[in-house]
């Protein structure tokens, strides 16, 4: 890791053996070009307009890299650093410089600029035994993950107008990116952290390897989609891939409301045939005595979130006008059972996070598969025929 993109200077000595094996050998493309093409009419919201335009110097010329693992992905690790200028503690994530992650930096980037979503402070592009790698520093959450927090609160009363407020500030951050016309996709409860473990610590959605720019205005000037004569249902795909945020919104507001998930596998299997059944036909109760004393109108707003037909599903605009968000410092202060129940439970997190996981990916599949089927049935006759002309599924990835 470090030097430029000419010159290589092997830092691995300073950095750590495993920082090294986190980079694959795979070729590597130069993927400059494709990004950004988009912005100036995606950009709405109180994102920063700026583009991510990666730094070839160094990292080790502006951050001390210490040994200090903060946390493992999917993708990697997740690094303890230091800024050489202010001293200040950051985190640093490395990827192979791949398209998949060239857009995950590019739309985290782009979407630093709430409060709610983590801050990417920096990026570099460095090279590392030949291979093109992705530096991105963010600001460090010292706080952990939002239920480890709730959890450790298991003997103070954690209230019904706290689950709010905390869903207020998720929905911010799903608000923030919808508005900019992009999907988080993989809004779990292990992508919530805190700033600071302290009190005033703040919470910050992070990860955005799954997410999802939508109607770019790229795509939407290909000669076969001018607006004006597109059918709705062919510019709609957006809506699936929204509406994945919003049933994980769902999702995690029932379980901190309760403790336990809506939905869960009988037999400890991570997401099992007969749990996939329950997701896609909305079987969940609100089980007493957990939910005795919560609000109506907290039912009401997860029924809306867990709609299983994603057009019905809540949009986060909805949400935001919501009272029981939109009011939260006036929600009863109902004390919840949900911090004793995922302490006792504490032994069934991985298996609910895993659980989590998998049908977030099922629901990115699925819906995929539908904003191509809607493309194909579409009735408009100006589209049928350009279709003739060309594969429809090519089409349909492209308006993607
Ligand atoms: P991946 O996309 O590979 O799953 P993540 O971005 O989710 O990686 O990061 C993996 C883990 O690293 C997180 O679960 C968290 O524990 C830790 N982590 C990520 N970002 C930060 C950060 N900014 N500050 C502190 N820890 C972090």
């Amino acid at each position: 890791i470090g030097g430029s993109s000419d010159t290589q200077t092997d830092l691995v000595g300073q950095i750590s053996p495993s920082v090294a094996g986190l980079i694959v050998n795979k070729p590597v493309n130069n993927y400059r070009s494709i990004i950004h093409e988009a912005e100036s009419l995606t950009m709405m919201g109180d994102a920063p307009s700026r583009n991510m335009n990666p730094k070839k110097t160094p990292v080790a010329d502006e951050y001390r890299i210490t040994g200090t693992v903060l946390g493992l992905g999917i993708n990697g690790k997740v690094i303890e650093c230091f800024s050489k200028k202010t001293g200040g503690k950051c985190a640093l994530k490395i990827l192979r410089d791949v398209p998949k992650a060239r857009r995950e930096v590019d739309l985290h980037w782009r979407a630093s600029g709430c409060r709610h979503i983590v801050r990417v402070i920096d990026v570099f592009e460095n090279h590392y035994g030949g291979q093109r790698c992705l530096l991105v520093i963010m600001e460090c959450m010292e706080g952990g993950e939002l239920f480890s927090r709730i959890q450790e609160r298991a003997d103070s009363a954690f209230t019904e107008r706290e689950a709010a407020e905390i869903i207020s500030e998720v929905a911010k951050a799903i608000q923030h990116l919808h508005s900019m016309n992009i999907a988080h996709r993989d809004l779990k409860p292990e992508n919530l952290l805190y700033s600071k473990k302290s009190r005033d610590g703040i919470m910050k959605l992070t990860d955005f390897g799954f997410a999802k720019e939508i109607n770019s205005f790229k795509s939407l000037q290909t000669p076969c989609y001018t607006p004006y004569y597109v059918a709705p249902e062919v510019l709609g795909p957006e809506k699936y891939d929204k509406s994945c945020d919003m049933w994980s919104l769902g999702v995690i507001m029932y379980i901190l409301l309760c403790g336990y998930p809506p939905f869960y596998s009988n037999h400890g299997a991570a997401i099992s045939p007969g749990m996939k059944k329950r997701i896609r036909n909305g079987q969940y109760e609100f089980p007493n005595p957990e939910w005795n004393r919560v609000s109506k109108e907290a039912k009401d707003l997860i029924r809306g979130l867990l709609k299983t037909v994603p057009e019905e599903r809540l949009t986060i605009s909805e949400v935001m006008n919501n009272k029981w968000i939109a009011n939260y410092t006036h929600v009863p202060q109902t004390p919840l059972m949900s911090a004793r129940i995922l302490q006792e439970e504490g032994d069934a997190w991985v298996d609910v996070q895993e659980e989590m996981t998998n049908a977030l990916a099922t629901m990115r599949v699925d819906y995929d598969m539908c904003a191509i089927k809607n493309l194909e049935d579409t009735n408009n006759p100006i589209l049928k025929k350009r279709k003739k002309k060309s594969n429809p599924i090519e089409e349909a990835m492209e308006i993607r």
